[in-house]
């Protein structure tokens, strides 16, 4: 289902480097440093990894207190931490800078939470990004979370959905106008089987959850069973 994911052979990297320019040539060159406390060695360090799973042990659902805004028809929402600190630079890195080594840690860090919380699925699909998003970065971030933690978890992974139109850059809207930006945006991609499947969407951050049910909407639309989601961080 996703045949190509495993580690790129080194030349195939450096053909990348060169066609994505010199930031991903100097990832290549240059150690890595952590994007919590600029130690060198690592993209994440173990240290800094310990932020991503403050909630790892949480019973799943909303803690007690906590307005019950799970997003319909989601049958449930996990996430790993606050989109705060380590988690917020992570998640910019890797979708901002080229850094996809932290695809890695994040992905892992979902699976975790996932593992300790969810109450089922039978298939990781990532969130749908922007063509023109995947175009500038060169890689499907959404992809490569969903991709590492169905590693994990040993469960298949496939770009069950896609946009049926590009819609403008989400962080460049409020949150009014990114629920009415999302209505009807996502559908089943042709020659995914996601009838019968109860799935699990994987993305980088939660905020209103409009996209989540925008996605959920179109698997049930396919004949899916349920959807849950899983995600690395959540927005207030
Ligand atoms: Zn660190």
């Amino acid at each position: 289902m996703l045949r190509g994911m495993s580690a790129p052979g080194i030349a195939s990297r450096l053909v990348e480097a060169f066609r994505n320019g010199a930031s991903v040539a100097l990832d290549l060159a240059l150690p890595a440093t952590c994007v919590g406390c600029r130690r060198e060695g690592s993209p994440l360090c173990r240290e800094c990894r310990g932020w991503l799973m403050v909630r790892v042990e949480n019973p799943p659902g909303l803690p007690i207190g906590v307005a019950a805004d799970l997003p319909p028809p989601l049958v449930q929402l996990e996430w790993c931490a606050p989109f705060t600190g380590v988690s917020r630079r992570a998640i910019h890195a890797l979708k901002y800078s080229g850094e996809r080594r932290l695809a890695r840690p994040l992905g892992e860090a979902v699976a975790a939470r996932w593992r300790r919380a969810g109450a089922g699925g039978d298939l990781l699909v990532p969130v749908p990004a922007s063509p023109d998003r995947i175009r500038e970065r060169g890689y499907d971030h959404a992809l490569l979370l969903a991709a590492m933690a169905g590693d994990v978890l040993r469960l298949p992974v496939s770009q069950g959905l896609e946009r049926a139109h590009d819609t403008a850059a989400q962080h460049a809207l409020g949150r009014a106008s990114r629920a009415a930006n999302l209505g009807g945006v996502f559908r089943a991609r042709a020659g995914v089987p996601l009838r019968g499947r109860w799935v699990v969407l994987v993305d980088d951050v939660v905020t209103t959850g409009a996209t989540l049910a925008g996605c959920a909407m179109a698997v049930l639309d396919a004949g899916g069973t349920a959807v849950s989601a899983v995600t690395v961080a959540r927005e207030r």
